[in-house]
């Protein structure tokens, strides 16, 4: 069988190998193939090798994407989104400059539910069209697979509507979405004085509403949970997740982001596949993470977008064998950064991972760490043809260079989706 499509004479064709999640020493094992090349057959990996070796696959009907002495890698996975939602909270980010702290400016009633009141607002086209926007630029700087949470509706009819934008914008742009429930992410101000009865809602109506959606609305795969002083208790993060769980729910949390919230030990407690940020993990949590196999997603953009210099501890998780992934947490109040490649570039600055930890974290790792690691996240025979040509010399300097796109073609289930 000849190719389709013939991706040749990269510098280095570079690549987790699977199965993963890696974790201790595995997280750092790159296999680099120089003068790389890769074959696809469909939407799939036919072959991956050396150029001369794979030159045999080229028919009269291959088309042939000349690397040009650049780097070849699988697409970015990002772990851990927000990208659907309406406005922009750039007046908070000024007061923030200013001194006000996030669980401050979210008591003051801005943060979370100031885009809750815009997302409620906006129409379905409207929230449709700006979150295209933001996915545009995502697949621009090589991002191939996004996962993507509710939580800015916080009602049982605008939450259902995020998860029909989710499915539209699945359907408009070449980004593969994976979506999550996060019906916990603030109690919203009508339940202010009465939590139980908002915890209840998303237990007993919403959650029930959501897995079993109309058509042309996304079925959220995962449900997450904000687990935070000033968001949800341990003992009510605990109440919607172990719900989740009985309904077939994959489980997520957000974890440790602004303190040693508990989270990490309640995902190890109710066998979540991911605890996210983790900033302020502590060593208990970190081992309780490795022992129940609980993926950490590190969101280093969050504390650069905070200007905060408490980092999440990546090294210490790699040692305690935690497998670690990475996502750019974007969202209109802590973190607008659709591009993994500077993620990449803080994570190996701030989190303390080598260009290889991080790469993996951004491919292979997150893959798994959306349920997808089966599928995506390596350039293997027999998987998806999702891979980008990133203008570079090598791996290395995905990390050491920053703040410029180094993306020139991304292929998406083996079509150019940027570039040519
Ligand atoms: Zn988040």
């Amino acid at each position: 069988v000849k190719a389709d499509l013939l991706i040749h004479s990269a510098a280095e064709l570079v690549t987790a190998t699977g199965p993963g999640p890696c974790c201790g020493p595995a997280q750092s094992e790159l296999r680099v193939i120089r003068d790389g090349a890769v074959a696809v057959v469909g939407e799939n990996i036919a072959a991956v090798g050396t150029s001369a070796q794979l030159w045999s696959l080229v028919g009269a009907n291959t088309k042939l994407v000349d690397a040009k002495g650049q780097v070849v890698m699988p697409g970015f996975v990002d772990a851990h989104t927000h990208l659907v939602f309406a406005g922009s909270r750039e007046t908070e980010f000024e007061r923030r400059i200013r001194g006000d702290s996030y669980l401050q400016l979210m008591a003051a009633g801005g943060g979370i539910m100031s885009t809750v009141r815009a997302t409620r607002a906006a129409s379905l086209d409207d929230l449709v069209m700006q979150s295209k926007r933001r996915a545009d630029v995502m697949v621009a700087h090589g991002t191939t697979t996004a996962e993507v949470k509710t939580g800015y509706g916080l009602d049982t009819a605008v939450e259902l509507r995020m998860l029909q934008a989710v499915a539209r914008l699945g359907s408009c742009t070449p980004l593969e979405l994976v979506p999550t429930f996060l019906g916990a992410h603030a109690v919203p101000t009508e339940h202010a004085s009465a939590r139980d009865t908002y915890v209840s809602l998303v237990v007993d109506e919403m959650l029930p509403v959501v897995i079993a959606p109309a058509t042309g609305v996304a079925a959220p795969r995962f449900c997450d949970v904000f687990c935070e002083e000033g968001a949800f208790s341990v003992a009510e993060s605990r109440r919607v997740l172990e719900a989740a769980r009985r309904l077939g729910l994959g489980l997520k949390v957000h974890a440790d982001e602004f303190g040693p919230s508990g989270g990490a030990e309640l995902a190890a407690d109710v066998g979540a596949l991911s605890a996210d940020h983790l900033a302020y993990c502590t060593p208990g949590g970190m081992s309780r993470l490795a022992k129940a196999g609980v993926m950490a997603v590190l969101l280093p953009g969050t504390t650069f977008g905070l200007g905060q210099q408490h980092y999440a501890d990546g090294r210490a998780l790699i040692s305690a064998g935690v497998a670690v992934a990475l996502g750019t947490d974007l969202n209109p109040g802590t973190c607008w950064c659709e591009s993994m490649p500077f993620i990449v570039a803080l994570a190996c600055r701030y989190n303390g991972l080598t260009p290889a930890e991080a790469i993996v974290a951004a491919t292979l790792n997150a893959a798994h760490a959306v349920g997808l690691g089966e599928r995506l996240g390596s350039l293997e025979p027999g998987r998806q043809a999702d891979l980008v040509v990133l203008n570079l010399p090598t791996h290395q300097h995905l990390a050491y260079r920053f703040g410029t796109n180094p993306v020139c073609s991304v292929i998406k289930r083996g079509i150019v989706v940027v570039g040519s």
